[in-house]
């Protein structure tokens, strides 16, 4: 029979949030067959399609759902300038629609008695006076062994973001194909204007359908009108404002937040999720590290011990993000250069391998070589380059 979680009733594992970085671990542990009692705590009412992960992969990687699309080849531009596309022998470029992956772990989550989603339900506060842990929530307060907490950052956390990453994106359609469906167009129409740095982002999921997004740089979280108005303009120049708008996504995403709060570490709870540092500073891209980490949590669980949070920035990777970020935000106007150079001179599989956490010091070293020195001597001073230790 199917275990329903009281109030007052001791569990083992409670995780707060079924968002990307909950759903990943509870997977996990289903599959591993964890004999526990888990609860994940998630207060929206109902799953809907909210977001679109794309990642570079190696082209044999075994991925959490199969990915809705993948392509080989991916451009940059310069607004009115000629695309550069690059390409990366053994990875691919893959797009994991969100709901393909709330499903399956829902599925996954319902599929054994242990498990519980609670929807509607909202953590307040963890406690751990007298040395037990518990969570109060908007349901009742779960007494629990462990926590996994992965709740987004505060927005006046945010605040200390070198960059905001801000997007507006709709899925379109059309009734004749309008798009090339070989590449993805990774930042093309590349430019600044007073508000900074901007781009578009296109994935072609078929000839008919793209998901078309507009994406800022910023030094400031932008507003959604400010965004929308990006978008309009984007589409309004390559004549895709009468198509068919399937569905939106928007985000204000930090690029190099700085390291949580966390006053005293409390002994069984752990942090993860971009609220913990989850997004790689210099690209916002967040789902291959909570991935990563999903799988070391999950392997700690299933071995009866406790939870690990995010794990701390790779040293040199997170000096050079800091570096990389501090130039952009302070060189908007040249934004597009740095990109361009970076696409142009650097070997596809080079970037990738830096974007994806794998590069050695040949990858960086051709990252740096690939960049005008000045800016980057500047950003070399200045309070964003403390590194950012674990959770
Ligand atoms: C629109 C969008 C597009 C993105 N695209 C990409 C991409 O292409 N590639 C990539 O690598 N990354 C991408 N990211 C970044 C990152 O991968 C995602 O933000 C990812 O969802 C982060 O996972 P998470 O679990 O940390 O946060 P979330 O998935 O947001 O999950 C956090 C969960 O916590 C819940 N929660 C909040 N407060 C409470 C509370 N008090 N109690 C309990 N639960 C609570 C929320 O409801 C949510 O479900 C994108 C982000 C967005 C927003």
């Amino acid at each position: 029979m199917r275990w329903r979680p009281a109030m007052n009733d001791p569990v083992d594992l409670v995780v707060v949030g079924g968002g990307l970085a909950g759903l990943s671990l509870a997977t996990r542990l289903v599959r591993g067959g964890y004999a526990g009692r888990v609860v994940i705590l998630e207060p929206r009412g109902e799953y809907v399609d909210d977001r679109s992960w794309a990642f570079w992969t190696p082209a044999h990687h075994a991925l959490p759902v199969a990915p809705a699309r993948q392509w080989n080849h991916w451009q940059f531009s310069r607004q009115d300038g000629e695309p550069v596309t690059r390409r990366a022998p053994g990875w691919r470029y893959a797009y994991i629609r969100s709901l393909d992956l709330y499903r399956n772990a829902l599925a996954l989550i319902a599929s054994r008695p242990n498990f519980r989603l609670l929807m509607g339900t909202r953590a307040n506060a963890v406690d751990a006076s007298g040395g037990h842990l518990s969570v109060a929530t908007t349901a009742g307060t779960f007494p629990t062994s462990f926590v996994v907490d992965t709740r987004p950052a505060a927005m006046d956390r945010f605040s200390g973001s070198t960059l905001f990453q801000c997007f507006s994106g709709r899925e379109l359609r059309f009734d004749q194909a309008r798009f090339d469906d070989s590449r993805v167009e990774l930042m093309t129409d590349m430019r600044s204007d007073a508000l900074g740095f901007v781009f578009s982002y296109v994935l072609p999921l078929s000839p008919t359908r793209a998901l078309v997004e507009a994406t800022r740089f910023s030094t400031r979280a932008l507003g959604q009108a400010q965004l929308c108005a990006d978008l309009d303009q984007t589409l309004a120049a390559r004549g895709w404002s009468n198509a068919q708008v399937l569905r939106t996504e928007t985000a204000v995403l930090p690029m190099g937040l700085p390291a949580p709060d966390v006053a005293e570490p409390i002994a069984g709870v752990a942090h993860a999720g971009m609220g913990a540092g989850a997004l790689r500073a210099a690209s916002g891209f967040g789902f291959v590290r909570i991935q990563a980490w999903a799988d070391r949590c999950a392997r700690e669980l299933l071995q009866g011990r406790p939870p690990v949070g995010h794990p701390a920035e790779p040293k040199v990777q997170g000096w050079m993000d800091r570096v990389f970020l501090r130039a952009l935000a302070n060189n908007p106007a040249r934004s597009p250069e740095f990109f361009l150079r970076l696409a142009s001179s650097v070997p596809g599989e080079a970037f990738v391998r830096f974007m994806s956490e794998q590069g050695g010091w040949r990858d960086h070293a051709r990252i740096i070589a690939a960049l005008p020195p000045g800016p980057f001597l500047q950003a070399l001073h200045g309070p964003s380059l403390r590194p950012r230790p674990s959770t």
